[in-house]
């Protein structure tokens, strides 16, 4: 039967970080207490006026298929939202498709754009979805290393290096994972001349908008002068509103470049969750105040975790600006990231992923959600601050 499997399905490896999390639920079950860093999702439970609107939609008998491209509610709410919050105007009858998470709406853009041998240039380290989805579609993802000089942001003569004939998207994150780097307006504006002077589409991944702090702002290179046809925005409900489970997510831009994509909508998933969507309009419409609790908090750890592996010496790490991932450098130890994060989980019992899982340009560094409470991460650098003074030659 092995031979019977594509090409496609062979070519593309599990999660190397099924290793970690693996290791970590067999020490967990020998009932070891385990400090989860590793998680890629907010702690928090989903707001209670959300889950009311979907439950009410469940009574009201919303079980059925939705319109392909979800209700009109929701598009409508997905629309006012990219006007008043990114200053980006779609029309929510042709340019908003409403998707299974940001996940699917990955893929969609990827199937509806690329073909066999064309090149997406992505950010390296990056969501490591990304690298993969384009080799499902058949394409080459083209990795741009991120630089912790500087500031892990897509420099633009990278990105321009990289472009071909064969380019044809161009992939940003921002806020960033695994690093947490913010694009600023300027650096924005060069690589959407840059996109502009090689007619790339630029697919912006948006996903961490919310999850923002000090004086960092969220720009979407779609709100900048001449962009808007030459950019996909994905963004979804996962992070800002604690709704990774819904799985709720989007693609916006103008028509045109929309049409291709609900195709491939309607032939992966047809429609997201009904009784979910009308959660999403709950989340867009109501007051933002549970939002802003959550980055409260999430900036409190922030700081908290930020303090803390500043004064370990052998650690550098860049100060995160957006989502809640700090991703800080051991490059001074002599372990490969993968080796490194195996010994934490054993001998500091802290579960993190490796930063080569996110291609290349993360070996060397470890990622850490702060999307745990305050305490948990008090104790999971008390752990790290004992590991690294048995590990290194320093003296604390
Ligand atoms: N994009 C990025 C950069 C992510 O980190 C994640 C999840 O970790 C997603 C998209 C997936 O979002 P969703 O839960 O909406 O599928």
């Amino acid at each position: 039967m092995e031979e019977k499997i594509s090409e496609r399905a062979r070519n593309i490896p599990f999660s190397s970080i099924r290793e970690v999390f693996d290791k970590a639920a067999k020490l967990e079950k020998e009932g070891v207490d385990i400090v989860h860093m590793e998680i890629g999702r907010p702690d928090f439970d989903t707001p209670q006026h959300i889950k009311e609107a979907a439950i009410t939609a469940l009574k009201d008998g919303q079980v059925h298929y939705t319109a392909n491209t979800g209700i009109l509610e929701l598009r409508k709410e997905i629309a006012n939202k990219l006007k008043n919050d990114n200053h980006i105007t779609v029309d929510p009858e042709n340019g908003v498709v409403v998707t299974v998470g940001c996940k699917e709406a990955v893929l969609d853009v990827i199937l509806a754009y690329v073909n066999e041998g064309d090149e997406v240039i992505i950010p390296d380290p990056g969501w490591l979805e990304y690298q993969y989805i384009v080799k499902i579609a058949g394409g080459v993802p083209v990795p741009v290393t991120l630089k912790e000089e500087e500031d892990f942001l897509m420099s633009p003569a990278d990105i321009e290096a990289k472009i071909t004939s064969k380019t044809k998207l161009l992939l940003i994150n921002s806020p960033h994972n695994p690093t947490g780097s913010v694009l600023s307006k300027s650096h924005l504006e060069k690589i959407a001349d840059i996109a502009i002077r090689h007619n790339l589409i630029v697919v912006s991944d948006e996903i961490y908008e919310k999850l923002i702090y000090d004086d960092a702002e969220h720009i979407s290179i779609a709100s900048l002068p001449n962009m808007s046809e030459h950019t996909i925005v994905i963004n979804g409900f996962s992070k800002a509103y604690s709704m990774d489970g819904w799985r709720l997510g989007y693609v916006a831009g103008e028509a045109t470049l929309i049409n291709p994509i609900k195709k491939m909508h309607q032939y992966n998933t047809s429609s997201a969750t009904s009784f979910a969507q009308y959660g999403g309009v709950a989340a867009y419409k109501d007051d933002q105040k549970a939002v802003c609790e959550m980055v409260k908090s999430f900036d409190d750890r922030r700081k908290l975790i930020i303090s803390r592996l500043k004064e370990m010496p052998g650690v550098d790490c860049v100060g995160p600006k957006g989502a809640f991932y700090v991703f800080p450098s051991f490059k001074t130890l002599n372990y490969s990231s993968k080796e490194l994060a195996v010994l934490l989980l054993e001998e500091a019992q802290i579960a993190c992923v490796p930063g080569s899982a996110f291609g290349d340009g993360g070996e060397g560094y470890i990622r850490l959600a702060y999307s745990t409470s305050y305490e948990n991460i008090e104790k999971a650098m008390d752990r790290l601050e004992l590991f690294l003074r048995e590990k290194t030659k320093y003296n604390y």
